[in-house]
């Protein structure tokens, strides 16, 4: 098989980076290498902003409806090679198909909601602030912005920023996960087919090289960081060093809570998903599994059975509900952890450990993994683990379940079972997290909402799209005027 490099796409033609320094991308299912990434330079960098740059004032005066229009034919192109982009992500991500299809629906849906600038973009006025004195305010954009993404989602995460920058009339720059640069590639080559002016969008592959130009490049405007909490701390650190705007994400470490009246038959198949989705590769997978009261063996009696029974291999056939984990590495990442785990005095009632899938023998896999018995200080209820590992904490009572949720420093998402209304305000009242499931395993809220955490979990305070990100994107220039 022939291993084809990569290439970045910078004012509008794909090019090769100088770099020497190349990284290989690997099909996590079957554990061999697919295609290579060469971890760009500072002057790609600066090719890549000198481009956006000198397209911008050009882009910015072009009418917002006129720049929507580049995004409805981009919604059709995108539709017309959906299957093309879902594949393309479970092949060099694992995860499940139906899975990656929703990814790209979500995806879609980012630029969906863009489309609607001439309503959201709009300032706001009043007449006379003082006798014979209007003021207005008009949003303006302010020229190069750009994203860096995590692997988990190679194709959505980019786009929960770039439709709503292009079409507040800034330009793009994409530095996409080095672990799975083949989706965006497939993206951008559908990006170019829609005749967008040069320089509007702009794609450079690599790694902390990219990073650090991005952030330290005196013509970027702002950020948009989506990672783990170490990478999105620094990245909003440095941010403020150099003066740029930045929205800054990061990891999570999500509680679901299973009151004594839950419905169980009715929420298993969503606890499933939440906790196994993705081999538990989101930033919203169920990582804490807290039965109140008792619920919690009947629960996990059923829970088990049901892990037990889905179906683990290529994301790539049909029946598949759960993947590989991305790399080798970060396989024995997650099996270092179930480790930490036992040694902690955790019960493990299903061990994922030596899994193997007999077509797959060189596939990363980690096999569906429960604890009982974890007590909120053991690492397994701290730390993100990232992987199809979950970590049961009984508790007595509500207070229990916020009190544990509201320790945890992650605030992406908290969730619960229960039919109580009172109780489930309580909840939603009191705990910290930001995104808020209600008898929902995994609370992602689509792009006209806004999506984002608290605590560790977020840094800066616009989120990704929803209303606010067109204030992310725009200045409010105020005019406070009168006339002789
Ligand atoms: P990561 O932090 O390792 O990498 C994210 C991006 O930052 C990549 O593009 C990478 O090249 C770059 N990067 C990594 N280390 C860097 C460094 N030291 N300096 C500069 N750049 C660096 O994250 P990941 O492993 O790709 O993704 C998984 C993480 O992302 C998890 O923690 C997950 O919870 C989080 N995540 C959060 C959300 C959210 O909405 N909060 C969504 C998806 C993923």
């Amino acid at each position: 098989m022939t291993i084809t490099r990569v290439k970045n796409y910078i004012n509008g033609e794909w090019v090769d980076s100088t770099s020497t320094t190349i990284g290989d991308v690997w099909c996590p299912a079957t554990g061999e290498k697919i295609a290579s990434v060469a971890y760009s330079t500072k002057e790609d960098v600066d090719a890549a902003v000198k481009a956006a740059k000198e397209a911008f004032w050009e882009w910015r005066s072009t009418p917002p409806l006129s720049r929507a229009r580049y995004l409805f034919r981009l919604k059709d192109a995108f539709e017309e090679n959906f299957e093309d982009i879902a594949r393309t992500l479970t092949r060099e991500q694992g995860k499940a198909i139906d899975e990656a299809r929703g990814e790209v629906r979500r995806m879609i849906e980012n630029v969906e909601h863009a489309t609607g600038v001439t309503t959201l973009m709009t300032g706001y006025t009043l007449e006379d602030i003082a006798k014979g004195i209007d003021c207005y305010g008009h949003r303006q954009p302010l020229g190069v912005f750009a994203a860096i993404v995590p692997y988990n989602f190679p194709a959505m995460v980019a786009w929960w920023f770039l439709p709503y920058a292009i079409v507040t009339g800034n330009t793009f720059i994409v530095k996409p996960s080095e672990q799975v640069p083949m989706t965006q590639t497939k993206i951008f080559e559908i990006v170019d087919e829609i005749g967008l002016p040069e320089g509007v969008v702009n794609m450079v592959h690599g790694s902390r090289d990219v990073v650090n130009a991005l952030l330290d490049h005196p013509d970027i405007e702002g950020i948009s960081f989506v990672g783990s909490t170490p990478t999105a701390r620094y990245i909003y650190q440095r941010c403020g060093e150099t003066g740029k705007r930045v929205q800054s994400l990061g990891g999570a470490k999500n509680i679901v809570a299973i009151m004594p009246d839950a419905k169980l038959d009715e929420a298993m198949p969503s606890l499933i998903t939440s906790f196994f989705g993705c081999s538990g590769q989101r930033c919203l997978s169920g990582s804490v599994l807290v039965p109140v009261g008792d619920i919690a063996d009947e629960l996990l009696e059923k829970f088990t059975a049901a892990a037990k029974a889905m179906k683990v291999g290529d994301g790539l056939d049909e029946q598949t509900a759960m993947g590989p984990v991305v790399s080798a590495a970060h396989r024995d990442r997650v099996l270092g952890y179930i480790e930490k785990g036992i040694a902690e005095g955790a019960e493990l009632i299903l061990d994922g450990r030596n899994f193997t899938v007999p077509e797959l023998p060189n596939g990363f896999f980690v096999g569906p993994t429960i604890f009982d018995r974890v007590t909120p200080n053991m690492t397994i209820a701290r730390e993100e683990i990232f992987g199809p590992v979950v970590s049961t904490v009984r508790a007595g009572s509500l207070d229990d379940v916020i009190d544990l949720i509201n320790t945890r420093g992650f605030a992406n998402a908290a969730c619960i079972y229960t039919q109580n209304g009172g109780v489930v305000r309580e909840f939603k009242y009191r705990v910290k997290p930001s995104m808020v499931g209600v008898n929902i395993g995994i609370a992602a809220p689509m792009s006209f909402f806004p999506f984002g955490g608290a605590g560790n979990s977020m840094f800066g305070d616009i989120k990704g799209h929803g209303q606010e990100i067109f204030q992310f994107f725009t200045d409010t220039k105020v005019v406070i005027e009168r006339w002789f």
